[in-house]
């Protein structure tokens, strides 16, 4: 079975787009998993929705998710995720709305836990560093783990409860999947933050075991003209341009 990982869409639909034609001209895939963050920061949140909906069963939620919906609070958000996110909020149906506030916060899929931020705070926590990755550890009882948030393609893999790597994934970079437990983040579609503003995400195969991290152009130009239309604060249309 294949399966494509996606994460943090954040209401980018011309990026969504072109990851899923890039996917159908790779071959294809039996299901979607998506690790949260459909919308926020973009100018397309009810049509990523609607997309998601009609493509993917499996969905948790992310924090941005759940502040649209007002089921947490963006009094810890930057000034500038909480703008965008007021805007996002007026921008749903009350189907867009029913259909996130049903998202789960985790999910396991055979080996694999699926988080947004990490499996012990799976809204808030990024896990970015090698000490937060082994805490986490014993927070999930699958070989694999899933996360999104830090919206940064890499994988941490671990020997006991000791880190043994962790590597940036760079197009095209496979991860064998072995014993060793790793938890792996495919990066971000609609608001990549690694230096490289193509769109991120991973084809997890589970007959040959393999992860594969995939970029992809899109049309940036296309996303921050509609952005700037709905006057978006003009940071979150600048930092698409690169990656950051
Ligand atoms: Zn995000």
């Amino acid at each position: 079975m294949r399966i494509a990982i996606l994460a943090d869409i954040h209401a980018n639909l011309t990026a969504f787009q072109a990851v899923l034609a890039d996917i159908e001209q790779r071959g294809k895939v039996d299901e979607f998993w998506c690790l949260g963050d459909v919308v926020g920061y973009g100018p397309d949140p009810h049509e990523c929705i609607t997309l998601l909906q009609k493509i993917c069963r499996v969905c948790i939620a992310g924090n941005h998710d759940l502040a649209a919906t007002g089921k947490i609070d963006t009094a810890d958000f930057n000034p500038r995720a909480a703008e965008s996110n007021q805007w996002t909020a007026q921008q749903l149906t009350p189907q867009d709305i029913r259909y996130v506030s049903n998202l789960p916060l985790t999910l396991e899929k055979g080996e694999f836990t699926l988080a947004h931020g990490s499996p012990r705070d799976p809204i808030w926590e990024y896990l970015f560093s090698e000490t937060e990755a082994i805490e986490n550890l014993e927070s999930f009882s699958t070989l694999y783990c899933l996360v999104g948030h830090t919206h940064q393609p890499q994988v941490f893999s671990f020997s006991r409860l000791k880190v043994i790597g962790v590597t940036k994934l760079a197009h095209e970079s496979e991860i064998l999947l072995a014993e060793k437990r790793l938890i792996i983040n495919p990066g971000g579609i609609g608001q990549p933050r690694d230096g490289d503003p193509r769109a991120s995400y991973g084809i997890y195969d589970s007959t040959i075991r393999t992860f594969t991290l995939y970029r992809v152009s899109y049309d940036i130009k296309a996303v921050q003209e509609r952005m700037r239309e709905h006057n978006l604060p003009t940071m979150l249309i600048s930092r698409l341009e690169v990656g950051r």
